[in-house]
């Protein structure tokens, strides 16, 4: 074989293997994006506490890997053109399914060892929104909550009359126990050996959130939770609460908040960033920024918030919230405490 034909059979072979090689190659969520793709933003959260530095490398990657994998599922939705509020149902579904978070399976235990969800949804175009509380045998409180938006005249359901609306609309209910597993049944343990004398339940809350804007200039928030380790039956914090937990609205932005729900009931966090946009010309960094630095009390929660430009904003004052962000510019980012997004 003369020299140049061995030259041009191994430039082929190399060819080939660099083609097989790039159909292989994952998708690159940070490659650069073409100068004209529309604008869509997406952030989630799982929850804001105390969240040591040191705790089990492995849980940790496994956040990380959960966060990642919803983070990833929303983007791909989202950049196909996919509505804000389907991003919303379908990556907080994805995190009700998955223990590691308090929201559907995973959920925390009341102070009497049941489980009690709420959830919220809202639209911005329109201000749709729609919530439920106290469930106690609804796989995808998210759903039940979207149905509550779509087909009722109502905003927000509970408990029995709210499961009987799920079955109604052949929205999947489940026994109590598919809610139980063992690493929220030792939280909850713990809490009735320690806590209720240092009133320092929670001390990482795993509740869920997702805020979208979509490539049709529309934004949209959803939250899903167990709600508080050992809380009272019958309690219901702010993320069912339109305003507290959840908000969204096309004009400033959409919110969804996770920690202590009493706080943010208090100040009507999510409405406040919206209202503080649209009132002072805040952008949503800065809103988000004052209501949890400057108007929550200290080390209670976080939130997770887009503008309808497209920015996020990633707030919390506790030590650490499972977060998540990405965006039509190539951005894609997990953290959990103050490195990352
Ligand atoms: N805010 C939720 C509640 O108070 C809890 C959480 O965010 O983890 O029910």
């Amino acid at each position: 074989m003369t020299a140049a034909r061995s030259s041009s059979s191994i430039f082929l072979l190399l060819a080939v293997f660099v083609f097989a090689a790039s159909c292989d190659a994952p998708p690159n969520p940070t490659a650069t994006p073409p100068a004209d793709q529309p604008t869509w933003a997406l952030a989630l959260h799982g929850g804001a506490g105390a969240i040591p530095r040191d705790s089990s490398p492995s849980l940790q990657r496994a956040h990380r890997e959960s966060l990642s994998e919803a983070l990833d599922r929303g983007r791909a939705m989202l950049a196909s053109g996919a509505e804000s509020l389907d991003v919303v149902e379908a990556v907080i579904r994805q995190f009700e399914d998955d223990p590691l978070f308090n929201a559907g399976r995973g959920a925390v235990y009341t102070h009497d060892g049941r489980h009690e969800l709420d959830a919220a949804v809202m639209r911005g175009e329109d201000l749709g929104c729609g919530a439920v509380a106290a469930l106690r045998t609804v796989r995808h409180p998210i759903t039940l909550a979207r149905r509550v938006m779509e087909r009722t005249r109502h905003v927000l359901l509970v408990g029995e009359g709210a499961e009987a609306f799920a079955d109604e609309m052949g929205v999947e209910r489940v026994a109590p126990n598919f809610f139980d597993t063992p690493a929220r049944r030792r939280q909850w343990l713990d809490y009735l050996a320690t806590e209720p004398q240092t009133g320092d339940a929670d001390r990482d809350k795993s509740t869920v959130g997702v805020v979208a804007l979509d490539i049709h200039g529309h934004l949209a928030a959803g939250t899903s939770t167990g709600g508080l380790t050992g809380k009272r039956f019958g309690r219901v914090g702010d993320v069912p609460l339109i305003g507290a937990g959840t908000y969204a609205d096309d004009r400033s932005c959409a919110v969804s908040c996770t920690g202590v729900g009493e706080e943010f009931i208090r100040h009507n966090v999510a409405y406040a960033i919206s209202a503080r946009m649209l009132l002072t010309g805040a952008d949503v960094r800065q809103a988000a920024r004052t209501l949890i630095r400057e108007v929550l009390d200290p080390d209670v929660g976080g939130v997770i918030a887009v503008g309808r430009d497209g920015t996020l904003a990633l707030e919390f004052n506790t030590q650490g919230m499972y977060r998540g962000a990405a965006d039509s510019k190539g951005r894609f980012e997990v953290g959990i405490w103050e490195e990352g997004p």
